[in-house]
């Protein structure tokens, strides 16, 4: 079975324990306000344009068949909205300004290649994490790279925002040894005007992935002067200490090397436009969850 992705990484050691290989599918739920992915969120391949590499040289618009890219001024204009991807005009340019993001795969593929790492994995306690995107946007697919990645003995995590059908992580439950459940905002309200959705079904399947006795890491991206609060630091803690089943609270400091790839894709710039969280607020959000009294809480190195 084949599905889209846009990155594989090898060599993480952010996502999960020991050395991993990391597998990015495209298509996001959300819409976070501070996404460093913005590339993940559609479910298709998508152009990305690289303005300080153009040369101006137009042999990207002799081929392109939709009208997307056209001169004005001597300047290259794309129109995303007019772009089937067909990458006929990557291959013309000589200055790589040209890119797609996206491209299908099979799970089989994707695990033969993960497994060309399985001796660092061995070694470290490591393996393959799904990341995204939203995994669960492409539930069959993920389903598929979980049944491979098991049956050739490959410790697994998936990265998650919570955001699908209870009934999706039930089917891959028993395939995942630990979710890294993404925990953004507390009310409702709030984590709609950050992320574009409400957060009582990511709560619900939190809940469902406790019950049913998962081992799970709560992840928490910290943007200053937006969710780095009181109010939501007490809801972390008060999350470490009902959910038994969380056995790590990591903080995920905001940067933002992500903001260049919005205007490439032809999405208007992040909401957030801030400077990147400083080492000595992350110190500081760590020091007040442990003043709050947060269970399992683990900061990455
Ligand atoms: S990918 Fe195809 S449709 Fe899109 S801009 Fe390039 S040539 Fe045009
Ligand atoms: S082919 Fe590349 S360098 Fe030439 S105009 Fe198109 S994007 Fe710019």
């Amino acid at each position: 079975m084949e599905g889209i992705l846009f990155d594989i990484q090898p060599f993480a050691l952010h996502d999960g324990p020991g050395i991993r290989t990391t597998i990015f599918l495209k298509g996001c739920p959300l819409r976070c306000q501070w996404c460093s992915n913005p590339e993940s969120f559609l479910k298709r391949s998508n152009l990305s344009y690289n303005r300080e590499k153009c040369i101006a040289c137009f042999s990207c618009v002799r081929v392109c068949e939709t009208g997307a890219l056209f001169e004005l001024s001597d300047v290259l204009v794309v129109q995303h909205d007019l772009c089937n991807a067909c990458g006929k005009c990557i291959d013309e340019c000589p200055e790589d300004a040209l890119k797609l993001y996206g491209y299908r795969e099979s799970a089989r593929n994707i695990v033969n290649e993960v497994l060309k790492d399985k001796a660092y994995f061995d070694n470290s306690g490591g393996g393959i994490t799904l990341s995204g995107g939203e995994p669960l946007m492409q539930p069959d697919f993920t389903m598929e790279i979980l049944k491979e990645s098991k049956k050739a003995g490959l410790h697994t995590c998936i990265e998650t925002c919570g955001f699908a059908a209870e009934a999706e992580y039930e089917k891959i439950l028993p395939l995942v040894d630990m979710f890294l459940f993404d925990y953004k905002a507390g009310g409702s309200e709030k984590h709609r005007l950050l992320t574009k959705q409400p957060n009582e079904l990511i709560l619900e399947n939190l809940e469902f992935l406790n019950t049913s006795m998962a081992n799970i890491v709560l992840r928490c991206p910290i943007v200053p002067g937006v969710n780095d609060t009181l109010e939501h630091f007490k809801a972390i803690t008060k999350l470490s200490h009902d959910l038994d089943q969380i056995t790590e609270v990591e903080l995920m400091p905001y940067h933002n090397y992500g903001e260049h790839k919005y205007e490439q894709i032809g999405l208007s710039e992040p909401a957030l436009g801030i400077p990147a969280a400083t080492e000595e607020q992350e110190d500081q959000w760590y020091a007040d969850l442990a003043k709050l009294g947060c269970k399992n809480l683990k900061k990455q190195i």
